[in-house]
C-alpha cells in the first residue's frame, strides 16, 4: 500500500505545470519545492520569452513542444489572467553574410510548424524599428513576453484546486525503492524546527531543474554512463539605461552564434517595457552545486562579472549604433543545465523501467523550457496514464 500516487519533485514551471495536468488525472499527488517558494531558480531568471521554435532540429522534443507549448502556454496565460503579450521578434542580419542564415531559420521554422514566420528587408525593418540597424531580417509576429513566475503559480494553484498538495521548503535528500514503487525522503529546508518524513509514492516524477542530474543519481541512476551530467553555464545580463525605454517595441536576436550552445546577447523587453541585453553564454570553472550551506538549500552563484560589460557593448552595438558603453549595467543571470558544451542535445524526458519503475525523469531542460512547460506537462501525464494501464 503507497502513502500517494505521484510525487513530483521541484516547483518550478515544469514542475508545477506537470503537477496541475497529473492531478487532472484524479491521482492523490504531492508537489515538493526545496525553496521557500515556488519558481525561485531558473524559472525566474530568464528572458521570460514565449518562443516561437525555429532554432530546433525538425522532429526533436524542442522543436515539438516549444511550437505546442507556446499555444497552450499564451492560452493557460489569458485564462489564468497572467499577463501575456505578443510583441513580436526580430532576428536581424546585420551583414549580407549573415543573410542565409535567416533563410535557414525561416525553412526550418516553417518545417517545425512555426506560424507567420516570414524575411523582412533593411526598409520595411527601419518602419518597424527605426532605432535598429540590419540589412534584413526574420520577422517572428507570435513571440511574446509573459510573467513566468505568475504562470508557475497559477499552475500550482491549479494543481492545488485539482487535489494535489503543494509543499515549499521540502528537499528530497534520498529516493529507495519500495515494493514497485519508491520511498521518498524530504529533509525540510529554512526552518529547523520542522521534522523531516517518509512517504511512500508509487510514481516519482523527477522535474527538479539544475539538480535533476543529481535526483536521479539519488535513484541509483549512473548518470555518467547515461551522459546524463548536467554542466551548468551562466547567461548573464545587463539592464540598459531607462533613458532609452520605448525605443524598441520588438524582441530583437543577432543571428545565432555557429556554436549552437545560445541565441545571442539580444534585446529583452520586461512586461514593464525595460530594456536589457542578454543572455551570453559563461562556462563555469567549478560546480556552484558543491558549495555547502547550514540552511539545507544551496547557494548558487548568481554574481554578474562586471568585466563582461565590453563584450556586452561590442555585440550589440552592431545592431544598436546609439548604445553607448555606460548605458549597461549588470543586472542578473540564470544557469543553463546543458547536457553538452558541445552543440545540439534534445531535452530527456525518459520513463523508467524494470528496477527503476514508477520513475519519470527530466533532464537537460535549458531554454526554451519556459515555452515548453505546458506541452512537456501533456507528455508526462500521457506517461503517468500509460503506467497506470500496466
Ligand atoms: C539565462 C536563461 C534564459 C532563458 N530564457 C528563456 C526564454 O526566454 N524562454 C524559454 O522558454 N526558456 C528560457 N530559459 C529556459 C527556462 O528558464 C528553463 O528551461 C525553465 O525555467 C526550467 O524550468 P524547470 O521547472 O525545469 O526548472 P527550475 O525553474 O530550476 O525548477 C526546478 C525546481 O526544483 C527544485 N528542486 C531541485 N532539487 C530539488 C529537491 N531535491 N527537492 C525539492 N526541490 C528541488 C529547485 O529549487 C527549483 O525550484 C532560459 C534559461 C536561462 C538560464
Amino acid at each position: 500500500m503507497f502513502d500517494l500516487d505521484v510525487t513530483v519533485v521541484g516547483g518550478g514551471i515544469v514542475g508545477c505545470a506537470v503537477a496541475a495536468e497529473v492531478s487532472r488525472l484524479g491521482l492523490s499527488t504531492v508537489l515538493l519545492e526545496m525553496e521557500s517558494g515556488l519558481g525561485r531558480e531558473t524559472t525566474s531568471r530568464n528572458s521570460e520569452v514565449s518562443h516561437g521554435g525555429m532554432y530546433y532540429p525538425t522532429g526533436s522534443l524542442k522543436a515539438r513542444y516549444c511550437v505546442a507549448g507556446r499555444r497552450l502556454l499564451e492560452e493557460f496565460c489569458h485564462e489564468a489572467g497572467v499577463d501575456y503579450r505578443e510583441c513580436g521578434k526580430v532576428i536581424v542580419a546585420v551583414q549580407d553574410a549573415e543573410i542565409p542564415e535567416l533563410e535557414r531559420l525561416l525553412a526550418l521554422g516553417q518545417a517545425n510548424g512555426v506560424k507567420d514566420l516570414r524575411l523582412i528587408d533593411a526598409a520595411e525593418l527601419i518602419t518597424m524599428e527605426p532605432d535598429v540597424r540590419a540589412m534584413a531580417g526574420l520577422y517572428s509576429p507570435r513571440t511574446a513576453i509573459f510573467d513566468a513566475e505568475g504562470a508557475t503559480r497559477a499552475y500550482a494553484q491549479l494543481a492545488a484546486e485539482r487535489g494535489a498538495q503543494v509543499l515549499t521548503g521540502s528537499r528530497v535528500t534520498d529516493l529507495d525503492r519500495h515494493e514497485d514503487g519508491w520511498k521518498v525522503t524530504i529533509t525540510p529546508t529554512g526552518d529547523r524546527r520542522r521534522e523531516g518524513w517518509r512517504h511512500t509514492s508509487r510514481i516519482v516524477i523527477n522535474a527538479a531543474g539544475l539538480w535533476a542530474d543529481r535526483v536521479a543519481a539519488l535513484a541509483g541512476i549512473d548518470i555518467v554512463e547515461r551522459g546524463w551530467t548536467q554542466h551548468l553555464t551562466k547567461g548573464n545580463y545587463f539592464s540598459v539605461n531607462n533613458a532609452h525605454d520605448g525605443r524598441i517595441s520588438r524582441l530583437i536576436y543577432p543571428v545565432p552564434p555557429s556554436s549552437g550552445l545560445s541565441l545571442g546577447v539580444h534585446v529583452c523587453l520586461d512586461l514593464a517595457g525595460q530594456m536589457k541585453l542578454g543572455p551570453d553564454l559563461e562556462v563555469m570553472q567549478n560546480d556552484p552545486r558543491d558549495a555547502n550551506t547550514s540552511a539545507g538549500v544551496f547557494d548558487l552563484d548568481y554574481r554578474v562579472d562586471p568585466g563582461r560589460q565590453a563584450s556586452f557593448y561590442e555585440d550589440a552595438r552592431r545592431f544598436l549604433p546609439w548604445l553607448e558603453m555606460d548605458d549597461l549595467t549588470p543586472a542578473m543571470c540564470g544557469l543553463r543545465p546543458k547536457l553538452t558544451l558541445t552543440g545540439f542535445r534534445d531535452f530527456v524526458i525518459q520513463r523508467e523501467t524494470d528496477d527503476l519503475g514508477g520513475l519519470i525523469n527530466l533532464v537537460g531542460i535549458e531554454s526554451p523550457g519556459l515555452t515548453c512547460a505546458p506541452a512537456i506537462a501533456v507528455a508526462v501525464a500521457d506517461l503517468v496514464r500509460e503506467m497506470e494501464q500496466g
